[in-house]
Order: C-alpha cells, then sequence, then structure tokens
C-alpha cells in the first residue's frame, strides 16, 4: 500500500465541510492575524532546515542550491501577501456618503473585497516549495481569508506532507480555526475532479500543463454553480530579436539566452522556447555563438518520469515536422529520466503553415524561427496565442520603429519585455505572471505578488448600514489608517 493513499470521497467530503465550518470563522479573522500566521509558516518553513531539502531533493531531482533558494523565495512570499493583506491595499475600500440634499437621494454606499470561501490549490511539479503545498495560491487563499485544501502534486507527497505538518502546527500556534489548512493526497485524477465539483468549493488554484488546468476548468465551469479556475498552464515565451540589437551584442545574447533556455532543466512556466529574428549575418554569428555555448551544457534530471517522457515524445514530434531541422544540442543525456537541450532552426514560412510548431516542449528545448524580414516577423508575432510574457531584443531606436510589433505583442502577454530573458520571476507589487488564454484561464489576474490575493475575493457593497455593523474597514474611524476612496478621493483620513 501506498504511503499517500489517495484521499477517499468520504475524506474529501469531510474536509470541505471543515473548510466551510473554518470559513464561518476565519473570514472574520483581521488581516493582521493571518499576517501572523503566514510570518509562522514562513517561519517554520526555514527552520525546518536541511533535513526537508533532502526530501524534496529525493523527490524532485532538483539541486540542494535551487530547492534552498526556493524554499526562500516561498517563506518571503508568505511574509510578504501576508503584509499585503495588512495593509489593506487589496481591499479596494470605497465609500461615498450619503446626500440627503440631492433629487433623489443619494444613498451611503462603501464596498470593499471579500474571501469567496474555500479553495482548493493543486501542487505544482515544477516548483515543490514555492507553488505546492504552502506556495504562492495557498497563501494568496490564506492572507485574505479563505481557507485552502491542497490536494498534493504526487510527483513529492512527502515533501507536501512535510510542508502541511509545518502549516498545521503554524495554524495551531497561531489558533486558527480547525479546517483552515487541509491537505490530500491522489495520484487519481478523481481526486481531483471530486474536489473541484465539490459544492463548497468556491475556488481553484492550479499550475501545470494545458490538458489538465483546462479539464479542471471545463468541469468547473459545467458546475450547478460554475466556480472560477485560475489555471496557470503553457506558455511559450517567444523572443524577437531586431536586427539592430543583434548585430550589437550577438555573442552576448546567446550567452544569456542558452542560460535562460536551460535554467532547472527548462522546467520553468516563463522558459524562452521560441526565438524569432530575421536572416542576416549577426543573426548567424548569434547562431553559431549558441552552438558553442549549448554543447557545454550537461542533461539533467527532469522533475518526474512523466515530465521526461513527454519531453523526449515533445521533441521527436518537433524534429520530424516538415522544415525543422537540427541547430544544435546539448550533452547527451545518462538516462531516460534527462533532458538533453536542443534547439531547431525553421522557416517562417514552415512555421506559419504549420500550428503545430507553436505547441510548448516543456523542458529544454527550443526553436529559432528565421524571418525575411520584419514584415515575416510581425505574420509570426500575429500567429501566436496567449503568453505569459514576451520578449523584444532591440535597441531603443528600433523599438520606435517597429511600434506595431511592440503593440500587437503587448495584445498578446501579460509582461513585455524589452531585452533580457523571461526566466526569473520578481515577487513583488508590480509583477504580473497571467496571460491571455491559453497562458491562464482569466488573464485579468496575477498569480505572482501581492495582486494574487485580488483571484480569491469578490466584491461586497453595503447600503445603508448603521456604522456600528459594518466591517472594521468601512467604519467611519479608520484606524487601521487604510487607503480608502472618499467620494472619488484617496484618502487615509477618518470620516
Ligand atoms: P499536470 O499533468 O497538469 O498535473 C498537475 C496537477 O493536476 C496534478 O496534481 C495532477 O494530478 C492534476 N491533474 C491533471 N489533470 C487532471 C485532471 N484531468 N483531473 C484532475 N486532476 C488533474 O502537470 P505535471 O504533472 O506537473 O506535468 C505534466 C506537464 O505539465 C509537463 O510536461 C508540462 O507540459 C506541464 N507543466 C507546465 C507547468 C507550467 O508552469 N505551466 C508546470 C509544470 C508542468 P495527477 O498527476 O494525478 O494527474
Amino acid at each position: 500500500m501506498s504511503l499517500f493513499p489517495d484521499a477517499t470521497l468520504p475524506e474529501i467530503e469531510e474536509a470541505m465541510r471543515a473548510a466551510e465550518e473554518a470559513f464561518q470563522q476565519y473570514q472574520h479573522t483581521t488581516p493582521a492575524q493571518r499576517r501572523d500566521f503566514l510570518q509562522v509558516v514562513a517561519d517554520l518553513l526555514e527552520a525546518a532546515g536541511d533535513d526537508l531539502l533532502q526530501v524534496a531533493m529525493r523527490e524532485t531531482h532538483l539541486p540542494e542550491a535551487r530547492l534552498r533558494a526556493e524554499r526562500g523565495r516561498t517563506a518571503f512570499q508568505l511574509r510578504q501577501y501576508g503584509q499585503a493583506a495588512a495593509s489593506g491595499l487589496h481591499l479596494d475600500l470605497r465609500i461615498d456618503t450619503a446626500n440627503a440634499d440631492r433629487i433623489p437621494q443619494k444613498p451611503d454606499l462603501r464596498k470593499m473585497m471579500v474571501p469567496l470561501g474555500p479553495v482548493v490549490v493543486f501542487g505544482a511539479s515544477n516548483f515543490p516549495f514555492a507553488y505546492s503545498t504552502a506556495g504562492g495560491d495557498t497563501a494568496s487563499a490564506l492572507a485574505v481569508g479563505c481557507p485552502v485544501v491542497v490536494k498534493a502534486h504526487p510527483a513529492h507527497p512527502a515533501t507536501s506532507q512535510a510542508v502541511a505538518e509545518l502549516v498545521l502546527k503554524a495554524a495551531g500556534l497561531t489558533r486558527m480555526p480547525d479546517g483552515v489548512f487541509q491537505h490530500l493526497h491522489g495520484v487519481d485524477n478523481r481526486v481531483g475532479e471530486a474536489l473541484v465539483t465539490h459544492p463548497l468549493t468556491r475556488a481553484v488554484g492550479f499550475t501545470g500543463s494545458y490538458r489538465g488546468g483546462k479539464a479542471l476548468f471545463d468541469l468547473a465551469a459545467c458546475r450547478d454553480t460554475p466556480i472560477p479556475v485560475f489555471a496557470e498552464m503553457g506558455s511559450v515565451n517567444p523572443i524577437f530579436a531586431l536586427p539592430g540589437r543583434m548585430k550589437a551584442h550577438a555573442a552576448e545574447l546567446a550567452v544569456q539566452y542558452v542560460a535562460s533556455l536551460t535554467l532547472g532543466v527548462g522546467q520553468f512556466c516563463t522558459n524562452p522556447g521560441i526565438v524569432v529574428a530575421i536572416a542576416n549575418d549577426s543573426m548567424e554569428c548569434w547562431a553559431e555563438k549558441l552552438q558553442t555555448e549549448l554543447e557545454n551544457i550537461p542533461s539533467g534530471n527532469m522533475l518526474h518520469e512523466g515530465i521526461a517522457r513527454q519531453y523526449h515524445e515533445g521533441v521527436q514530434a518537433m524534429m520530424a515536422q516538415a522544415g525543422v531541422a537540427r541547430l544544435a544540442a546539448g550533452q547527451n543525456p545518462a538516462g531516460e529520466q534527462q533532458g538533453q537541450a536542443m534547439m531547431a532552426r525553421v522557416s517562417a514560412a514552415s512555421f506559419l503553415a504549420n500550428p503545430a510548431l507553436m505547441h510548448e516542449v516543456f523542458g529544454p528545448f527550443a526553436l529559432l524561427v528565421v524571418c525575411t524580414d520584419v514584415h515575416e516577423m510581425m505574420a509570426v508575432a500575429n500567429q501566436f496565442g496567449g503568453q505569459l510574457t514576451c520578449t523584444i531584443w532591440a535597441l531603443e531606436e528600433e523599438l520606435e520603429r517597429h511600434s506595431s510589433l511592440l503593440h500587437l505583442l503587448a495584445g498578446k502577454c501579460g509582461r513585455l519585455l524589452f531585452n533580457g530573458v523571461p526566466t526569473g520571476v520578481e515577487v513583488c507589487d508590480a509583477m504580473q505572471h497571467g496571460g491571455p488564454f491559453p497562458a491562464t484561464t482569466d488573464n485579468r489576474f496575477s498569480s505572482v505578488g501581492a495582486d494574487a490575493l485580488r483571484r480569491f475575493t469578490r466584491p461586497l457593497c453595503f447600503q445603508n448600514f448603521p456604522e456600528p455593523l459594518l466591517p472594521l474597514p468601512l467604519r467611519n474611524n479608520n484606524a487601521e489608517g487604510w487607503l480608502r476612496l472618499i467620494n472619488g478621493k484617496p484618502s487615509y483620513d477618518s470620516l
């Protein structure tokens, strides 16, 4: 029998009931109380020391340094989201006072964001800490007052279990209601399906494949009461290389690109899987440098067997497409679990004729799409669906001259980069991690940065309420000094 058996239907029922019961109390905790809870989770996570890293290393094949950094990022996220909640910014407080002299009379209206209710979070395989059990989705939901039920990713159940125990301990230490956080295992898809379709589930957070995210989104949409599914799915994060920048920095760009493509064996959602360039000597110079750089990259173990298998199949399928030729490859793999870095090239004409070439191959695989001129580059850009990021390599004056490319790409992604590479997602207020479908299922929101909290709230307006019965943030006395829009003007004052 498995050490981590799948949750049964009665266990799922019990978990959702407990989450709903917890919600009745948890939604009324103050943002400061929730900040303290998340702070203790972060402290315990850091105090768990190397033992936890060893468990994660065994399960994910990720190196210790990466896991250590990811755990640090997860603790930072928990603290930052807790502080964001305490700042009250996500509450979007608005007060429009009554006007009895107006005809008709204007009522007193006060609006704030309130928590949705129990949230189901699917752990992501490629971020065993930062987007799993106590990761960004969990931290966002807990920060705004939603209980969380985590479905552990089956590729790292022991890591997930160990982190879950820390969250439960933190909940006990900070006296959060029972059921505020629960953790279930599920190798069988039916566990996830039962959680998404459970009537008490109010929202879902997911990071993973298009197939998985879209399946869960469709299930949620077909419920008697549909609920939002915030799924972050595939993205090829195209880079558009204009000739001026290529000419001035070909070698530097090649080095930077190879490092980004092969980071973490390419298993990042912001991995830059397609470069679109214009055929000329600078591009060939870039490709030559890229070849020598890539040749030195060792193959690395991928996260789990399924991801490695899908990578090999994906690369094979790409290489079999018409007009696709191998450009460069990393060192040979030592076994089936390893992913060998690989880049192929294809003409823009072949690319435009074959939509299969736009599919993400999750791992260190990339395609160089060679255009005859900027017009063809525009046609290629136009072909892309929604992306998490788009990058333009250009000189400043080139960017000005090609503003139509810039505007086209702005409509395709959530984060637009001028030079640089898209890997490395800063956790901060101005970050946007989410793009038009199919990159995510709802591009109005971000899953990284304090704006991630907004996904799990909804607006509630109070009309003509007796002042003492209003929630604290909407009362006349602004005891916490929160920012509020009062009769159209931003204010930190009391009324
Ligand atoms: P996944 O297959 O999408 O699985 C993610 C989670 O969702 C797992 O817990 C999985 O459970 C569950 N799930 C998937 N399909 C489901 C369904 N139809 N019903 C209920 N639950 C479902 O992702 P993965 O295992 O991490 O990796 C597989 C592929 O996903 C990769 O090769 C890659 O293409 C993509 N991926 C993308 C990202 C990204 O950042 N966008 C990150 C990681 C992976 P089960 O495992 O039990 O099915």
